[in-house]
């Protein structure tokens, strides 16, 4: 099995009728995309720049920022290298910014709420996203996106920092991509009117399960809950896909879903067209996908959304993976 997955380290996703999946990693610092790119990714799909932020009393520099971006994007070769900007708050904390406790920290102060209402702080984290854009294909990603006004907004600070280096006669590239995550629910059902404005999708899971089902991500009590196959995930899932593919924009999924085991045929069938995980699980994710075709995938998909609950689903997937 190690021979057989090492086999499809360097062939591209793609189903046994050739629909193309694009396989890529999810990383935490730029040092890992040197085994995203061992183990065969096609770029980078997530990378969570909270990493610069945590475990330090002081904020990271728009320097040491733009030398991080730029390690990874030159790491991938010319691949593309989807940076998220700042995902904290619930339960990530940033000593340096002294955030005041909160009784519901996951629906709380966080992520690009954070980032618009600190626009000092974001500027900055732009300002060495737009510079580190010049050595590959950067493309900036907003977190915990609820509403089109909330793209608009990141948007023009976006341009904001655009002016600033400008001003300054500062190199930058100015053709960066700019995409969302799709991780709460309302995004998802309104991701008809979001895909005009963003040039990718890519839908978080892991928050996505744990705000439509309410359920807490962490909380063990009730991970009974937390479904990922539950049949209204799937339908949102579903809708965010139908949305991109009709607006002509790439729609990924970034959240431990991606990852899972026979996954990937589910999503692939769902209309998703990008998988980022964890680097380990990209060759297993290629050779499901190889497994079947695009109208097996597809079909799939059909009868798992047409279940009535997650255990249905459940055993509809593990007959299909022959359980
Ligand atoms: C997600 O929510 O699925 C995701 C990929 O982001 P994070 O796990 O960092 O919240
Ligand atoms: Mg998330």
């Amino acid at each position: 099995r190690r021979a057989m997955l090492a086999a499809f380290r360097d062939r591209p996703g793609e189903t046994s009728d050739g629909r193309r999946i694009i396989i890529e990693g999810n990383i935490g610092t730029p040092g890992d995309a040197v085994r995203v790119m061992e183990l065969g990714g096609e770029g980078v799909g997530l990378f969570r720049s909270e990493f610069l932020f945590m475990d330090r009393p002081d904020l990271p520099s728009e320097e040491e920022q733009f030398q991080a971006y730029k390690k990874a994007v030159e790491t991938m070769d010319g691949r593309p290298v989807i940076i998220r900007t700042l995902d904290i708050g619930g339960d990530k904390e940033v000593p340096a910014l002294d955030l005041e406790k909160e009784q519901n920290p996951f629906l709380g102060y966080r992520a690009i709420r954070i980032c618009l209402d600190r626009t000092d702080l974001f500027l900055v984290q732009l300002r060495a996203l737009l510079r580190a854009a010049r050595y590959g294909d950067l493309r900036i990603m907003f977190p915990m996106i609820s509403s089109v006004d909330e793209l608009r907004n990141a948007k023009q600070v976006l341009r904001e920092a655009r002016d600033l280096l400008d001003a300054e006669g500062v190199d930058y590239n100015p053709n960066v991509k700019v995409g969302i995550m799709v991780e709460i629910p309302v995004a998802a059902v309104c991701a008809d009117v979001l895909a005009q404005e963003a040039d990718f999708f890519s839908i978080g899971t892991n928050d996505l399960i744990q705000y439509s089902c309410a359920v807490d991500r962490i909380n063990e009590k009730i991970s009974y809950l937390y479904r990922p196959l539950h049949p209204g995930v799937l339908r949102l899932i579903a809708m965010t896909a139908k949305a991109a593919n009709e607006n002509g924009i790439e729609c990924g999924v970034c959240g431990e879903m991606a990852g899972t085991p026979g996954m990937a045929s589910v999503l692939c069938g769902l209309g998703v067209t990008n998988l980022s995980m964890s680097a380990s699980a990209m060759p297993a994710a290629k050779a499901d996908l190889a497994a079947h075709s695009y109208a097996e995938c597809r079909e799939l998909a059909q009868r798992l959304l047409k279940t009535a609950s997650a255990e249905e689903a459940e055993d509809i997937f593990a007959e299909w993976r022959g359980e």
